[in-house]
């Protein structure tokens, strides 16, 4: 039985409220609080049994640590945005309260994306017998476990590690993004680095495309290359691996509609002067686009997200394919979310679940993969999102 603290109203907030609020064996309190409260009162409205709601600047340790004091909650679930992670994990470490989030921290002023300034939180948490546990929503996150899974059971070494990400969903909208407007674009327009050989080679977004035929029904569709965060963690912790690639599925009409707002400056970071106010376009741009949220109901098809590993088990090359297929009718129909909030809000709840019940659990600051992949799958199966292991078969390209 344990108190949660939500931050984040959002998408995948919802998600998390919702899905703790079913588990109440080990949620048995819930407040959920954000920067602007009414959007917490609807979630909260939505759910049988009873959430509290709180209104929080989270850019605000101090705000963030009253609320704690004053919630007394066992963890604090970050699912607000990547730039509040230091001031929650410095409101966790002055209250000595375990910390979760799903993306990792980036300074507003540059789309840089990097552990180097939670991790340093680690040694602060370990003194204090404090724990954070980093990305864990779907990816980075399951794609980090589902490599600790072919490290410990499939594949006595990774060599190769592809990262496939396909949303073959449809929200019939001429752009959208299914998270964050602001984070997401912040993350496609980013330049690409794979790890090669000991090193991160760099090269233009999105530059790189190759055609995957995904299970599920779903078949071949175009995949880019682009940078994501699990690969630092995942190569640091996987030193056998010479190659780390992630790839994400994007339709025409999305890089289309990308090309020319990145051409006209809508995606820019740094403030400009707009009739004497200043403006921050892709700012501006999130509050033309629909939010996350509305696409729930319009959103038809499935979600695949897996790891492809390449290494060597018993003296012979073998490659392993693990994934999960989600589908956002599906998931709307249960907790009034489409898939990409629902598969990053549910490993979250399961992350904080693995430290509630102590199967996770360490002082300091940890990524996903550092831990044994078995009770969290087994628990991410039950919560709603079931793993495909294809083990076995050739090498081959993608
Ligand atoms: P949304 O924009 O839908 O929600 C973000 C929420 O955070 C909003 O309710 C927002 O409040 C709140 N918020 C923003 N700033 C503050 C603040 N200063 N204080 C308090 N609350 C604040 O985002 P999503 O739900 O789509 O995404 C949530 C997180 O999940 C993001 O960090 C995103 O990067 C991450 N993510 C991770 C994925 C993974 O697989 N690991 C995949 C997808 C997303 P307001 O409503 O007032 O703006």
């Amino acid at each position: 039985m344990s108190k949660v603290l939500i931050i984040g109203a959002g998408g995948v907030g919802q998600v998390v409220t919702h899905k703790c609020a079913s588990r109440r064996d080990i949620f048995s309190e819930i407040t959920l609080a954000s920067r602007t409260l009414s959007k917490c009162d609807v979630i909260a409205s939505r759910i049988p049994s009873p959430v509290k709601t709180a209104r929080v600047d989270a850019d605000n340790v101090s705000e963030v640590v009253d609320l704690i004091r004053s919630e007394e909650p066992n963890i604090v679930i970050n699912v607000a945005l990547p730039y509040q992670d230091i001031p929650i994990m410095d409101a966790c470490l002055e209250t000595g309260v375990d910390y979760l989030d799903t993306a990792n921290y980036e300074p507003p002023e540059v789309a840089r994306f990097e552990y180097s300034w939670q991790w340093a939180y680690h040694d602060r948490f370990a003194g204090k017998g404090v724990m954070a546990l980093l990305g864990s929503g779907f990816d980075p996150g399951v794609t980090n476990v589902y490599t600790a899974f072919a490290a410990k059971n499939l594949l006595d070494e990774i060599q190769e590690l592809d990262i496939i990400d396909a949303n073959a969903g449809s929200h019939g909208q001429p752009f959208a993004t299914n998270f964050n407007p602001e984070i997401n674009i912040r993350e496609v327009t980013a330049r690409c680095r794979h790890w090669e050989n000991g090193e991160w080679i760099e090269t233009p977004p999105l530059s790189k495309r190759e055609s995957f035929d995904f299970p599920g029904g779903i078949g071949p569709m175009n995949i880019y290359r682009l940078y994501h965060e699990e690969l630092e963690s995942i190569v640091k912790h996987f030193p056998t691996i010479r190659k780390a690639q992630f790839w994400m599925t994007f339709s025409e009409n999305y890089l289309k509609h990308l090309e020319v707002l990145q051409n006209v400056g809508m995606t820019r970071i740094d403030e400009i002067d707009y009739n004497g106010q200043k403006i921050i376009p892709i700012q501006f741009l999130k509050a033309l686009l629909p939010d996350p949220a509305s696409l729930g109901p319009l959103t038809k098809g499935k979600t695949c997200i897996g790891i492809i590993a390449r290494g060597i088990k018993d003296g012979k090359r073998k490659q392993v394919y693990i994934y999960n297929i989600c589908d956002h009718e599906a998931c709307y129909r249960e907790v009034a979310s489409q898939a990409i909030s629902y598969t990053t809000g549910v490993p979250a709840v399961v992350g904080a679940m693995m430290m509630l019940t102590r199967k996770w659990r360490k002082a300091g600051v940890w990524n996903m993969e550092q831990f044994d992949p078995e009770p969290f799958l087994k628990e991410l199966e039950i919560m709603g999102l079931p793993t495909v292991v294809l083990d076995g078969g050739e090498w081959g390209e993608l």
